[in-house]
């Protein structure tokens, strides 16, 4: 992103809303005049330094998102969008570290910068609107016409976003063509002999340092993957509602909406939890979806990380849970006669042998 040097700047920490927002942070931010900085892609440095800086129980994301905003202020940036996103929906809440994460920021970092810190409530009554408006108070943007323009602007970009994202187009893709402009409406169709969902922040998955290439480890290994970016939230919150459970947490939809979706479409082989050691919340979706999926005989297994967590063990698992889902499809294949078993679905054990 080219920076004016006339205009005022924003820094976003490349971490937690980000994930999901950017595409509308983007289209408003931009339309309000601002520059856009944001802090570079997670590395080892950003995760320890983020990690001296908290008590250790802290989850992993939000360590995370504290090295963030320190690389923002190695950068140069000193005004940091911070937001306090309280309640998407009435009593509808999210986790009391992302409600809180403006003061853990000014609490933990002790260097002088501004932070930016609008709040959405809905249960208190703080609307989106309200949100959008503080933002641009901070910057002395009082033109109502032009608060409400870009608006608009923001959920043109955020909507083009998730529409190439549920016509299957990557993430990475998805997001630099809306920034771009450009409009992708073609649906992506990927033929993999396997499938499976893939419950999980969009913070963990789409930040590939803490997911550790989750979705290319599994692509390399013949699975299709789905994720929270290829369902709608009316899709989401009506498969909760089919399980016969309520919304509380505000990322449920992302989560158990997303994995209760295609379990109940029987439309993957299995179910892969990713999320981060010590979550309250995701431990309850994670059991929830758990309990279904073992009702409905729908294997699934739970990867928790943190700053600790080691690729070779992480790939092993995966490994040992795919091969037992192609152990699965097999079994499927045999009783419907089908006798060939397709290369692609040969089990690492069987590769093994081959090469012998
Ligand atoms: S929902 Fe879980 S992983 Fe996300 S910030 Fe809260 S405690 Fe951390």
């Amino acid at each position: 992103m080219t920076e004016n040097k006339d205009k005022k700047t924003i820094g976003i920490p490349r971490a937690i809303s980000y994930y999901g927002n950017f595409p509308f942070y983007y289209g408003y931010f931009t339309a309000l005049g601002l520059n856009i900085v944001i802090s570079d892609k997670t590395t080892s440095k950003i995760i320890n330094e983020g990690v001296e800086c908290v008590v250790s129980d802290t989850c992993l994301p939000i360590k995370v998102y504290v090295g963030h905003v320190l690389n923002l202020l190695e950068k140069g940036c000193d005004t940091i969008f911070v937001p306090s996103l309280q309640s998407s929906a009435y009593k509808v809440n999210n986790c009391s570290k992302i409600r809180g994460l403006p003061e853990i920021i000014r609490n933990v970092i002790d260097k002088p910068f501004k932070i930016i810190e609008p709040v959405i409530d809905k249960t208190e009554g703080i609307s989106f609107k309200d949100f959008c408006y503080h933002i641009a108070h901070e910057f002395d943007i009082y033109d109502e016409e032009l608060i409400n323009c870009a608006i608009g602007c923001g959920w043109t970009v955020y909507n083009n976003f998730h529409n190439m994202t549920r016509l299957g187009i990557s993430y990475e893709t998805a997001l630099k063509n809306a920034i771009e402009g450009k409009t992708v409406k073609t649906p992506v169709e990927v033929v993999k002999p396997l499938s499976v969902v893939i419950m999980a922040h969009g913070y963990n998955l789409f930040d590939e340092r803490i997911s550790l290439r989750l979705i290319k480890k599994l692509e390399k290994l013949g699975v299709k993957t789905y994720t929270s970016l290829n369902v709608s939230q009316e899709q989401a919150l009506h498969a909760i509602k089919e399980l016969g459970e309520i919304q509380y947490w505000a990322n449920e939809l992302e989560l158990t909406g997303t994995a209760a979706h295609y379990m109940l479409k029987e439309k993957v082989d299995g179910i892969i939890a990713l999320s981060a050691f010590g979550c309250g919340p995701d431990s309850l979706m994670v059991d929830e979806i758990q309990y279904h999926a073992k009702q409905r005989n729908m294997p699934m297994i739970h990867l928790t990380i943190d700053e600790h967590t080691g690729e070779a063990g992480f790939v092993t698992r995966i490994e040992a849970f795919v091969d037992m889902l192609i152990r699965k499809h097999r079994k499927k294949l045999e009783r419907s006669n089908v006798i060939k078993i397709p290369q692609q679905i040969q089990t690492e054990q069987e590769k093994t042998f081959v090469k012998v």
